[in-house]
């Protein structure tokens, strides 16, 4: 049923056939993501397939599977983000359809689909922007650095001395 994974696929081909897909792309090949990351070693398992769509435009649906390493904000050590995300993505469909349907649409380079890219914006987008251990208290300072930093009042004969200089 799953054929070895391409890094692009003929849309309108793939749809005739109707075939799934299913491989592993190494993060370090992805280097858009690589830099919101901690490190470039992981793997993402993906499983997909192309779709004719109940809309006027083909549609690849598929899964990502990964546990990608990040630095927690809170204590700044590495952590294991683990993702999965499903996707459904038009393919060339125009604006109103987008609209219609509420889903997203990626656009064909001549006719071909970049899976590599495809799963690569799929998890820019669904990487939280900050993250954190789930243990609040993974860094004992941290209740300390967060406190506000004393309001520093001038000393106001400090600006008269100023004023004196100039
Ligand atoms: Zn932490």
């Amino acid at each position: 049923m799953q054929d070895k994974l391409r890094r692009r696929y003929q849309i309108h081909k793939e749809v005739s056939r109707g075939c799934s897909y299913g491989g592993k792309i190494r993060v370090r090949d992805l280097t858009r993501l690589a830099e919101f990351l901690y490190s470039d070693d992981a793997t993402i398992e993906v499983e997909f397939e192309f779709i004719r769509s109940e809309y006027d435009a083909p549609m690849v649906k598929g899964r990502l599977d990964t546990s990608l390493l990040v630095e927690c904000q809170r204590c700044l050590k590495v952590m294991e983000k683990p993702l999965a995300i499903d996707f459904s993505l038009l393919v060339d469909a125009v604006d109103e359809l987008v609209t219609e349907s509420s889903l997203d649409t990626i656009y064909s380079q001549d006719g071909y689909v970049d899976i590599f890219e495809v799963a690569e914006d799929e998890l820019i987008l669904g990487l939280p922007l900050v993250n954190m251990h789930d243990d609040v208290a993974c860094n004992k300072y941290w209740s300390a650095q967060e406190q506000e930093p004393e309001a520093t009042l001038e000393n106001p004969f400090s600006v008269l001395d100023k004023l004196k200089i100039n």
